[in-house]
C-alpha cells in the first residue's frame, strides 16, 4: 500500500465519490473483486443510509495496510503511478476515505494471518483493534451522510435507492458469473448467484427461470485494429432470446475488462445486433463482457468510473454488433410453447435453424391459422401469417438490395395533398421512394402526383401508403427506416390467419420459412414456429419418452 504522488492525483478524474448509497456499494463491490474475492455478500438496510455491510473471502489486508487503506489517496493499486496499465477497477485509492467522511465505518480485514484487524473510523476518531475474522473483508458503513444532511434530503423516495442498489449490484453479479453474490434487504434475501461462472446461471438467480431458459449463450472472438495494431476482442456473455423483452434499456449490461460501465455506444450496437427481431420500443435482456486489452481502454474519464473510453470505438461496436446478429442467427429461436401441463422441464436442446425447418413434414392444420408439422423430435406448430411476412419480409429486403420494390402504375395517377414538409420529402428522398416502389413527384400547390405504388409480391399497395412512407423516412435513418418500412410492406400482402392454404402450398410456405436466414420471428419480432418437444408430451401424459 502507498500513497500516491501529487503529480498521479492530479492526473486522476476527480468528482465527489459518494453522492447516494448505491455508490458505497459500487465501490466496496470493486475493493472485494480487486481483492480476488469469490464471493460479496451484500447486506442492506432500509435506503441504504442506515447501513449498508458488504462481506468478501478475498486477500484482506495486514493491520498495518488496514490502517492506511482508510487515508485519502492511498492504494495499493497503482504501481509506479503508471495510470495507463491499471487492470486493476480501483486506482484512486479515495473510496474508503470518502465513505468515512461520510458515514461511520468500520473496516474488518484478514489477510490469512492468525488475527485480523478492526479499524473503526468516526469522524475524526480512528480506533485500530485486532479482531476475530477469516481470511477476506468486511466493511459495515451505517448513518450514511449523517454530517451530510442536504445531500440526504436529496435522495430519491428509500424504494427508488435501493432498486437502484439492488440494479448495479446485479450488473456485477451477472457480469461476472466466476463470484457468487448475494444481496439481502432488510433480512430478506433478493437474490444470490452460485459463482458458477456460466453467465447463464447467473441470469437464472437474477432473473428467475423464464429469461434463462430463454437465453443464449454468446461466445465470440475477433480482432479489431487499434492504430497500427490488431487487438483481440473477446465477447462472451448471454442475451436473451426476441421473446423476452423489456419496456427499459436497463437491462442491457456491459462490462468492458470485466467492469461494468455504460457505453450507449456499444448498447446501441447490441441492439443492432437484434435487428427486426426487436420489437420497436422493446429492449432485450443482456448482459456482455467485452475484452480486450488494457491499452485499447481508458478507465480514467469519468469520476465514478461509470463510462471508459475507448480506442477504436466504432470498430469495437462493430465486433459486438456482429456477435449479436451471429448468435441469433444460428441460434434456433423457436419458443417452447407453454403446454398447459405443469411440467418442470427444461427446454429440449435445439440444433441449428438450417436443419430444423428442413427436415419439417407438414402434417395437418389448425384453425385455418397454423400449420402443423413433424420433425424428429418435435411437433412444430406453425403461425401461418407470420411465417408468410418473415418470407415477405427477405424477400422484399433482397429485392430492394438489388432492384428495387416491383412497381405497379397507377392508370390514372393519384393526387394527395401532403403538408410542405411531405412534398419537401418527396424531393428529398426521390431515390429511396424509387427503390421503394414509388414513382411520385411534387405537382404545385402542395399536392404530388402518384404514378406507381409498391406492388411488393404481386400485390398492390395503398396510394396512401405513401404518407406512412414519408413519415418513416422523414423520421430518421433511412436504412434503419428502411427495415420498418419493408416489415410494414410485408405485412400487407401476406396471408392471413383463416386464409385457407392447400397442403401443397402449405409444404412450399414451410419449405421458404426454412429457407430464410430468420426462420424463428416475423419482421415485427414475433415468433413464427412453436416447438413442442415430444418429452414434453410423454411426461404430460405419463409416459416415458422414447429418448431423452
Ligand atoms: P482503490 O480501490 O482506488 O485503491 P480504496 O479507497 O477503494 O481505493 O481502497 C484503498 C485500498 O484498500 C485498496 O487499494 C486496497 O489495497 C485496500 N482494500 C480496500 N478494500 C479492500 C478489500 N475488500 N479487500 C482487500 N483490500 C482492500
Ligand atoms: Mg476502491
Amino acid at each position: 500500500m502507498r500513497r500516491l504522488d501529487r503529480e498521479t492525483v492530479d492526473r486522476i478524474a476527480a468528482g465527489e465519490v459518494v453522492t447516494r448509497p448505491a455508490r458505497v456499494v459500487v465501490e466496496l463491490v470493486e475493493n472485494a473483486l480487486d481483492a480476488g474475492a469469490t464471493r460479496i455478500d451484500v447486506e442492506v438496510e432500509g435506503d441504504g443510509t442506515e447501513r449498508i455491510r458488504v462481506a468478501d473471502d478475498g486477500a484482506g489486508m495486514s493491520a498495518d495496510d488496514a490502517e492506511l487503506a482508510v487515508e485519502r489517496h492511498t492504494t495499493s493499486k497503482v504501481p509506479d503511478g503508471d495510470l495507463s496499465a491499471v487492470e486493476t477497477l480501483g486506482f484512486r485509492g479515495e473510496a474508503l476515505a470518502s465513505i468515512a467522511d461520510v458515514a461511520r465505518l468500520t473496516l474488518t480485514t484478514n489477510d490469512g494471518g492468525p488475527r485480523g484487524t478492526a479499524v473503526r473510523v468516526d469522524g475524526d476518531d480512528v480506533t485500530v483493534e485486532s479482531a476475530g475474522r477469516g481470511r477476506g473483508t468486511t466493511v459495515d458503513v451505517s448513518d450514511l451522510f449523517y454530517n451530510r444532511p442536504a445531500r440526504k434530503e436529496s435522495l430519491a423516495a428509500p424504494a427508488t435507492e435501493f432498486e437502484r442498489i439492488s440494479d448495479r449490484l446485479s450488473a456485477y453479479a451477472r457480469l461476472r458469473p466466476a463470484v457468487a453474490v448475494s444481496l439481502d434487504h432488510d433480512g430478506r434475501r433478493v437474490f444470490a448467484t452460485p459463482g458458477s461462472g456460466d453467465f447463464a446461471d447467473a441470469a437464472l438467480s437474477v432473473y428467475g427461470r423464464e429469461v434463462a431458459r430463454e437465453s443464449m449463450a454468446v461466445d465470440a472472438a475477433t480482432s479489431v485494429a487499434v492504430g497500427d495494431e490488431d487487438t483481440e476482442v473477446a465477447i462472451r456473455g448471454l442475451l436473451t432470446y426476441p421473446s423476452i423483452t423489456r419496456a427499459s434499456a436497463d437491462h442491457v449490461r456491459i462490462a468492458v475488462n470485466g467492469r461494468p460501465v455504460s457505453v450507449p455506444a456499444l448498447r446501441r450496437a447490441i441492439e443492432r445486433g437484434y435487428g427486426s427481431l426487436l420489437p420497436g420500443d422493446r429492449h432485450p435482456v443482456v448482459a456482455l463482457d467485452i475484452s480486450l486489452s488494457p491499452q485499447a481502454v481508458d478507465p480514467n474519464v469519468h469520476p465514478t468510473k461509470e463510462t471508459v473510453a475507448l480506442r477504436a470505438a466504432e470498430a469495437v461496436a462493430g465486433a459486438v454488433e456482429d456477435a449479436v446478429a451471429d448468435t441469433l442467427a444460428t441460434a434456433d429461436l423457436r419458443r417452447s410453447a407453454d403446454v398447459a401441463m405443469d411440467l418442470d422441464a427444461a427446454l429440449d436442446p435445439v440444433d441449428s435453424a438450417a436443419s430444423t425447418l428442413g427436415d419439417a413434414t407438414f402434417v395437418g392444420r389448425f384453425r385455418d391459422c397454423y400449420l402443423l408439422c413433424e420433425t424428429d423430435g418435435d411437433l412444430l406448430v406453425i403461425d401461418q401469417h407470420a411465417a408468410h411476412e418473415r418470407i415477405n419480409y427477405e424477400r422484399l429486403r433482397a429485392a430492394v438490395e438489388s432492384t428495387g420494390v416491383e412497381s405497379a402504375p397507377l392508370d390514372p395517377p393519384a393526387t394527395r395533398s401532403l403538408s410542405p414538409g411531405e412534398v419537401a420529402a418527396v424531393e428529398s428522398h426521390a431515390d429511396e421512394l424509387a427503390r421503394l416502389g414509388f414513382d411520385c413527384e411534387p405537382f404545385g400547390g402542395g399536392t404530388v402526383r402518384i404514378r406507381a405504388v409498391p406492388a411488393p409480391l404481386g400485390r398492390v399497395a395503398d396510394a396512401d401508403a405513401l404518407e406512412a412512407t414519408l413519415a418513416a423516412l422523414r423520421d430518421g435513418d433511412v436504412a434503419e427506416r428502411r427495415d420498418d418500412l419493408l416489415a410494414d410492406l410485408a405485412c400487407h400482402p401476406s396471408l392471413k390467419a383463416g386464409d385457407e392454404l392447400s397442403d401443397d402450398d402449405a409444404a412450399a410456405l414451410i419449405e421458404r420459412l426454412g429457407a430464410c436466414e430468420q426462420p424463428f420471428a416475423c419482421p415485427h419480432g414475433r415468433p413464427t414456429v412453436l416447438a413442442i418437444g415430444e418429452g414434453h408430451l410423454a411426461r404430460g401424459f405419463e409416459r416415458h419418452p422414447r429418448h431423452g
